[in-house]
């Protein structure tokens, strides 16, 4: 301590009318001072004000400064250290912001504005007061926030513009990936850990995750979701039944929020802390759900969570869309009366077929059916009692075939089941088996037993003597041996090796 610095003590202490001036002033007036070699420092004046804010007696600083370092927020010692020695080397104004822990026991935002003199010893004093800023940090955070609120909000109504263009022009058959790609968006946007989809299914009693979005690094459960029986989750019930009957979303902040059950277990061996499912609905009913999980805890608030909605909006949207793709493709390609496949389906089913059966050398057969005496039917029950037979027979048809074989109306009552891959042995088995299934069936229409039986034209490409270009020869084949079995009395089969009867 210098002579001089003793002076500006004594002077500052001393002077009542500056006394009480000072003490009128909310703010913290102080004149620092900070020995030359930095090593000790104290408050020459520090105004009486300083207990109430700090709740540090003025003497103590006036013997040392340290207490009020120590009250200093511990992420902002470096800055305020680093402040003061550039102001002492440069001799320019100690301005500087920094958290202080207040009487209360909390920190608030505090402003530093001095000027620094240097006295002949080197040493430095800084005269100029503490201002408390918390109120505009506060407003400035929230500003802040509001700002990224609104960057947020725009960013996601760009997101959705971009996936919603997407829904609207995808093509024909793309929706999956659209889907997938939705997920994976949204996901992303909203730091997740997974994003799914889920369908319901028998009245609500199944469900099925058919589409995931992971993020890196957390383990895709998709392939365990197939079909989920909903009965075994109590709470999973219920939350089910809101969301069908009430249309409400499924908000789990916490894992811990949800009673103890399989739920809870099953969620935390998945990793996942907090979840928010919202229903999606198509054609007006609920038929699944978009949720995402998190493996962190998280706050939804309210305005992400109408967020999410407009998600499940876009995914109801788009299913809806591609249901009625569905029915539009189902109702080309298949034949309204028996619901079985129809020609326009088949063919470039065969052609398909055929090309791969050449490429790896393997079998394809091709049986024609036609039912026997179908006029006479016709004739004594009526075109609707045919009808029934027609059905009928389409059940056999899908019966006694596996579901690798391609079965279709052909026309009237003619059917064609197309095998690829298997021995001219099964083929036989297998026609046989429908022959014999008909003529063992009832049909019964108006509690009338109709006789019905069925023959069969078969042809394979080893009854060609090259490979053919399309599988008209092998349809024409089958229909010339279908015409050799009605010649041979009907209720039988024609093939390579001629008439078998069963
Ligand atoms: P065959 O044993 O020689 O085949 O005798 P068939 O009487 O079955 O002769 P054909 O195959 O020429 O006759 C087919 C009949 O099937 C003619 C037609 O009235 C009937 N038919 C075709 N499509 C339908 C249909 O959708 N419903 C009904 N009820 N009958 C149909
Ligand atoms: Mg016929
Ligand atoms: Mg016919």
């Amino acid at each position: 301590m210098t002579g001089q610095s003793d002076q500006h003590l004594w002077r500052t202490n001393t002077d009542p009318s500056l006394r009480r001036l000072v003490s009128a002033i909310p703010d913290v007036l102080s004149t620092y001072w900070l020995s030359a070699d930095g090593e000790s420092h104290r408050f020459l004046f520090i105004s009486e004000r300083v207990l109430d804010v700090f709740g540090i007696a003025p003497e103590v600083l006036r013997e040392n400064a340290d207490a009020l370092f120590s009250a200093l927020h511990p992420e902002d010692i470096t800055g305020v250290k680093a402040s003061i020695a550039e102001s002492a080397a440069a001799l320019t104004p100690w301005n500087h912001q920094a958290r202080v822990k207040v009487q209360a026991g909390h920190y608030e935002w505090f402003e530093v504005h001095s000027t620094p003199e240097r006295l002949a010893d080197g040493s430095t004093i800084w005269f100029g007061q503490f201002h408390n800023i918390q109120h505009y940090k506060e407003l400035e955070h929230s500003l802040r926030a509001r700002e990224a609120e609104s960057a947020f909000q725009a960013d996601f109504q760009k997101l959705i513009s971009r996936l919603s263009s997407r829904f609207i022009n995808h093509g024909f058959g793309t929706i999956d990936q659209c889907i997938n790609e939705l997920l994976r968006a949204i996901g992303s946007f909203f730091e997740v850990d997974r994003a799914y989809l889920y369908e319901f299914s028998q009245e609500y009693r199944v469900m099925e995750n058919t589409h995931e979005w992971c993020s890196s690094g957390v383990q895709p459960l998709i392939d365990g979701q197939r079909n989920v029986p909903t009965d075994d989750f109590e709470w999973w019930q219920c939350k089910i039944d809101g969301m069908v009957s009430g249309n409400q979303a499924v908000f789990v902040e916490e894992i811990e929020q949800i009673p103890p059950g399989p739920e809870r277990t099953m969620l935390k061996e998945q990793g996942v802390c907090s979840m928010f499912c919202v229903p999606v609905r198509v054609g007006g009913v609920v038929a699944g759900f978009f949720g995402v999980d998190s493996m962190r805890k998280r706050v939804w608030r309210e305005d992400q969570a109408d967020l999410l909605i407009i998600v499940s909006g876009l995914l109801s949207g788009a299913l809806e869309r591609n249901r009625l793709e569905n029915e539009l493709l189902n109702q080309s390609i298949r034949d309204p009366l028996t619901a079985l496949h129809n020609r326009r389906y088949l063919i470039p089913r065969l052609n398909e077929m055929l090309s791969r059966s050449i490429r790896y050398g393997e079998h394809f057969t091709l049986a024609m059916f036609d039912l026997d005496r179908f006029k006479r039917i016709n004739d004594s029950t009526g075109h609707l009692g045919g009808d029934v037979c027609l059905r009928m027979f389409a059940e056999i048809l899908l019966e006694q075939t596996r579901e690798a074989d391609v079965v279709a109306r052909f026309g009237g009552e003619e059917f064609v089941v197309a095998f690829s891959g298997i021995s001219p042995a099964d083929v036989r088995r297998s026609v046989s088996r429908i022959i014999l299934a008909v003529r063992n069936h009832d049909f019964v229409f108006e509690g009338e037993t109709v006789p019905l039986t069925v023959s069969a034209g078969v042809a394979g490409i080893g009854d060609l003597a090259a490979a053919p270009s399309s599988p008209d020869p092998i349809i024409g084949l089958a229909d010339d041996r279908l015409y050799a079995a009605k010649q041979a009395g009907r209720d039988c089969f024609v093939d390579a090796s001629g008439v078998s009867r069963l």
